[in-house]
């Protein structure tokens, strides 16, 4: 029905469209796809063999059956250097130039040398068995390397186990013939066309294939790069919550809890605020340097963290400044939590924690009840009072209200 021109033409039209979109992709994404290149080449030399076929060189002439098994191979060579590099597999190339040199000597010969032209066909049978057992050793070797690829791949051994199977049969028929002294009918046969247009479908269907392959590899590339930019938002947002020096909250989170407790008060649910300072800090950043004075800041970070309820929230609210939000708590809760605070930090070891002789850490504080009905600056300003009182009393004490 079909000659081997018109296979030929479609064979050009199918691998010229994909050769066309091939370079496309690599031109844009050839840093996102390993292989494009690759492959691009090798839909190069599948059009050439096709219009070495359309130019009748190969129907008349031995020297057209060479170049075009050649062109095949070096196609196939190429292909597989593409599937290599896409899979990040490590070949060894010279190998594979090897081959096509073997390839081009026993192409040049069978075609030259040898009457019966069955041998020609078991060359050519024997050197695409061999390529595509590659392929298949190197898909089959990453068929689960990522779930994004899996797919294609099955897709890919389905198409070369259904290749590979035909040409055993074409190889063994080949061979049979050649025992039998049969002779290869001229260059064109209704089998040669039912294998030529075999191959195209193949060759297509492979071809569509590495597309989608292609498509997953820029999908992701995309899904990774959108997971890599949420955490590093996640990690910005943890940052920008944060005292850098302490670790704990920093003002502006803080008040956003305060803000929501204030919200949670106003449903009844009962919350009280802590301010705390520490007593004569100048004193000890003027005496023992700014640098002891940050460790004094860091280790009441870990004492109030690790004195505090899991409901409870402290950030540092500036300077030696602390603010305490204590949720669904009563008054007499909130002072034995508060004294708890004042009791770590009188009795913490802080000769050894900051390494000076005689150095006394304490806090003064202020608390207060945290009513839905007021503003957070009311609520604020009552605490400030009430450590402002404990200041003025001679430090080291809480005072609440
Ligand atoms: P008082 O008992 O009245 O609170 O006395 P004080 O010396 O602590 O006085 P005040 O609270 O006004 O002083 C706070 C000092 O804290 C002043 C500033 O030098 C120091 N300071 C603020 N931020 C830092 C910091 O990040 N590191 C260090 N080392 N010192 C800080
Ligand atoms: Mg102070």
């Amino acid at each position: 029905m079909y000659d081997q021109s018109t296979i030929a033409f479609f064979g050009l039209v199918f691998h010229g469209l994909f050769a066309i979109v091939y370079f496309t992709l690599w031109l844009s994404n050839r840093d996102h796809v390993a292989g494009l290149g690759y492959w691009t080449i090798n839909l190069l030399f599948h059009v050439f063999g096709r219009i070495v076929v359309l130019t009748d060189v190969s129907q008349s002439t031995q020297i057209g059956a060479v170049v075009g098994n050649l062109s095949t191979g070096i196609g196939a060579v190429l292909f597989y250097f593409g599937l290599a590099a896409f899979t990040k597999t490590t070949i060894n190339k010279n190998f594979y130039y090897s081959f096509l040199v073997i390839l081009a000597i026993a192409s040049v010969w069978s075609s030259s040398f040898i009457e019966n032209q069955y041998v020609r066909s078991i060359v050519a049978d024997v050197a695409i068995l061999f390529i595509t057992s590659r392929y298949l050793v190197l898909i089959w070797k990453n068929r689960n390397a990522n779930p994004w690829y899996r797919r294609p791949y099955m897709v890919l051994l389905l198409v070369y186990g259904v290749f590979t199977v035909t040409f055993i049969m074409r190889t063994v028929f080949d061979t049979i013939a050649l025992y039998n002294g049969d002779l290869l009918p001229a260059f064109d046969s209704p089998q040669l066309r039912m294998s030529q247009l075999f191959a195209l479908i193949i060759l297509s269907i492979v071809n569509f294939c590495i597309l989608i392959l292609s498509n997953n590899a820029l999908l992701k590339d995309l899904a990774n790069d959108s997971l890599e930019k949420d955490k590093m938002m996640d990690k910005l947002k943890i940052l920008a919550q944060r005292d850098g020096l302490t670790g704990l909250f920093n003002r502006n989170a803080v008040e956003q809890y305060l803000d929501s407790a204030i919200e949670q008060a106003k449903s009844g649910c009962p919350c009280m605020v802590t301010l705390v300072d520490i007593d004569n800090f100048k004193q000890i950043n003027d005496t023992y340097g700014h640098e002891c004075g940050d460790m004094v800041l860091v280790h009441l970070a870990n004492i109030f963290s690790t004195c505090i309820r899991e409901r409870d929230t402290v950030g540092r609210w500036g300077g030696d400044e602390f603010l305490f939000i204590h949720k669904e708590i009563t008054p007499e809760q909130a002072t034995v939590l508060v004294h708890r605070l004042h009791q770590a930090v009188d009795s913490y070891d802080w000769k050894s924690a900051i390494h000076t002789k005689d150095t006394k850490v304490s806090i003064s504080s202020g608390f207060t009840t945290c009513s839905g009905a007021e503003s957070k600056r009311k609520i604020l300003r009552r605490a400030d009072l009430n450590l402002y009182t404990a200041k003025e009393n001679g430090r080291s004490q809480a005072v609440g209200s």
